[in-house]
C-alpha cells in the first residue's frame, strides 16, 4: 500500500507565480518517491487580509455569511494556480474546494470547526494516480453553506484531512525553518526546536505563535497525525516534529515565549456582589459565539459590595461585543465599561515547569525590570502569561527569551515580509 502524504502550503509558500511554481516542485518531489500526495494550500501572499480590508471599507460590521463567500474566493485561486502548474511539469492533478471534497463543519461562520470529512472522492482521485490539490480554511454545512476556519486555517484543514485518509504524516511548509523558541522575526537568534511536544505546541499556538493553527494541533493530537513543521525554501531541511509528550525528554522549564497582540481588554467597573453576574455576563458572550480568555474577578468592596471584572476577548470580536455591552451593563447594573485596545498578552510555556517554583517570580522581575507594568496575570500548569501594554512587546519577548536561556548562536533564515506587529 502506498503512503499518503499530506503537505500544506502558507501564503508566502505561494505569494506569486515563480513559487507557485516551485511548490509544485516540492509535490512532484514527494510524488516521485512513491507516494499519494494530497496538496492543502492557503491564498496568495495577503490576499486575505486584503480581502477583509475591503469588506471593512465597505462597512464595519459586515454579514458573517459574505465574509466567507469572500474569504473563500482566496483559496480558489491558489488551488487552480497551483494544479496548472503541476499540469505544466507533467503530472496529472486535479484541484477540489471544500464542498467537492465535502469538508463538513459545524453551522457557524468565520470559525467554523470541521465535524467530517468526506473520503470517497480523494480516494478514487487518489487511486487514478492523481495529486490532489485541495483549498485549505474553507468548509461547508450540511445545507450547502460556505463557511471558514479561522484565520490561519489551512493548517486545520490539512491535519484533518490527513486524519481522515490516515496519512503517514502531514508536513506543514511555511516561510521559516520550523518551529522555533520565539518568533525568529521578533527574535532572530531564536533557536528551532527539533522536537516539541502536541502539549507544548498547542499552548504556544494558543498564545500567539501563529507558526501553527491552534486547532491544528489539538486535531494532530486526538488523531495521532505525525505533524512536521519545515521550509518550504529549503526541503532539506527536516524542520519541527511534533509528537506525544512521552517521548520529550525535559531539560530547561521553558519551551517558548509569545506573543498574543489581538486581544482587548474589558472591565465591567462596579459589578454588584450578588450570585448570577458572572454567568449572565459570560452568558451573554457566549450566546453571541464570543470567545473570553483572560478573566479576572477583583475582591469584593466592602463600602459598594461591588467588584471588577476583567476580561479579554479577540479583536474580530470586538465589534460584536461592542453592540451588546451596554445592554449587558445595564442587566448587570454595573457602573461603567472600560476598553483597552493597546494590549499585548505574553506568555512563557513549558511543560518542564511543572514542579519547579520560582519561574513565574522570574517572569515578574524580568517585566519589572525593565519598568513593564503587568496588567493582568493568568497561569495553567504549563503556561504563565501577562497582559502588558502593547508597546512592552517586543523589549518583554526579548528579555524572557533571554532570561530563560533559549537564545542560539545561529541567526534565523526568515523568508516573506517583517510581521505586523500593530
Ligand atoms: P503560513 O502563511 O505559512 O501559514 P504563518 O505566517 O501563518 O505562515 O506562520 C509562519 C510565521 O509564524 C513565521 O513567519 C513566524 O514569523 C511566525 N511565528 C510566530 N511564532 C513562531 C515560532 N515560535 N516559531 C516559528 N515561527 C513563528
Ligand atoms: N488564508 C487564510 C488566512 O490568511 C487561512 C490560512 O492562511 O491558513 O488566515
Ligand atoms: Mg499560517
Amino acid at each position: 500500500m502506498k503512503q499518503i502524504i499530506v503537505q500544506k502550503f502558507g501564503g508566502t509558500s505561494v505569494a506569486d507565480t515563480d513559487k507557485i511554481k516551485r511548490v509544485a516542485d516540492a509535490v512532484i518531489r514527494e510524488k516521485k518517491l512513491g507516494n499519494d500526495v494530497v496538496v492543502v494550500v492557503s491564498a496568495m501572499g495577503h490576499t486575505t487580509d486584503y480581502l477583509i480590508k475591503m469588506a471593512k471599507d465597505i462597512s464595519p460590521n459586515p454579514s458573517a455569511r459574505e465574509m466567507d463567500m469572500l474569504l473563500s474566493t482566496g483559496e480558489g485561486v491558489s488551488i487552480a494556480l497551483l494544479t496548472m502548474a503541476i499540469h505544466a511539469k507533467d503530472y496529472d492533478a486535479v484541484s477540489l474546494n471544500a464542498m467537492q471534497v465535502g469538508i463538513m463543519t459545524e453551522s457557524v461562520h468565520q470559525k467554523a470547526r470541521i465535524i467530517d470529512i468526506k473520503t470517497e472522492r480523494l480516494r478514487k482521485n487518489l487511486k487514478q494516480g492523481k495529486i490532489i490539490v485541495v483549498a485549505g480554511f474553507q468548509g461547508t454545512t450540511e445545507c450547502g453553506e460556505i463557511t471558514t476556519l479561522g484565520r490561519g486555517g489551512s493548517d486545520t484543514s490539512a491535519v484533518a484531512l490527513a486524519a481522515a485518509l490516515k496519512a503517514s504524516r502531514c508536513d506543514i511548509y511555511t516561510d521559516v525553518e520550523g518551529v522555533y523558541t520565539t518568533d525568529p522575526r521578533v527574535v532572530p537568534n531564536a533557536t528551532r526546536l527539533d522536537k516539541i511536544s502536541y502539549e507544548e505546541m498547542l499552548e504556544l499556538a494558543r498564545v500567539g505563535a501563529n507558526v501553527l493553527h491552534p486547532r491544528s494541533v489539538e486535531t494532530a493530537k486526538q488523531f495521532n497525525v505525525p505533524l512536521r513543521v519545515r521550509s518550504t525554501f529549503n526541503l532539506d531541511n527536516l524542520g519541527t516534529l511534533i509528537i506525544g509528550a512521552k517521548d520529550m525528554e525535559i531539560y530547561q522549564p521553558v519551551t517558548g515565549v509569545a506573543a498574543d497582540l489581538s486581544q482587548i481588554r474589558v472591565v465591567f467597573c462596579d459589578v454588584p456582589d450578588v450570585p448570577g453576574n458572572a454567568a449572565r455576563l459570560f452568558g451573554a458572550l457566549s450566546d453571541e459565539n464570543i470567545s473570553v480568555d483572560m478573566i479576572i474577578q477583583s475582591y469584593a468592596r466592602k463600602t459598594t459590595n461591588t467588584n471588577d471584572i476583567a476580561f479579554t476577548i479577540h479583536k474580530d470580536d470586538y465589534a460584536k461585543a461592542k453592540s451588546i455591552f451596554e445592554k449587558i451593563k445595564n442587566d448587570l447594573n454595573a457602573r461603567a465599561v472600560h476598553i483597552d485596545e493597546d494590549i499585548a498578552k505574553i506568555s512563557i510555556v513549558g511543560a518542564g515547569m511543572v514542579d519547579r517554583p520560582g519561574i513565574a517570580a522570574t517572569m515578574f522581575e524580568t517585566l519589572a525590570k525593565l519598568n513593564i507594568n503587568i496588567k493582568m496575570i493568568s497561569t495553567s500548569e504549563i503556561i504563565i502569561s501577562c497582559l502588558v501594554e502593547k508597546e512592552d512587546a517586543q523589549k518583554s519577548v526579548k528579555a524572557l527569551h533571554k532570561i530563560f536561556e533559549l537564545e542560539s548562536n545561529e541567526i534565523a533564515d526568515v523568508k516573506g515580509d517583517l510581521p505586523d506587529l500593530e
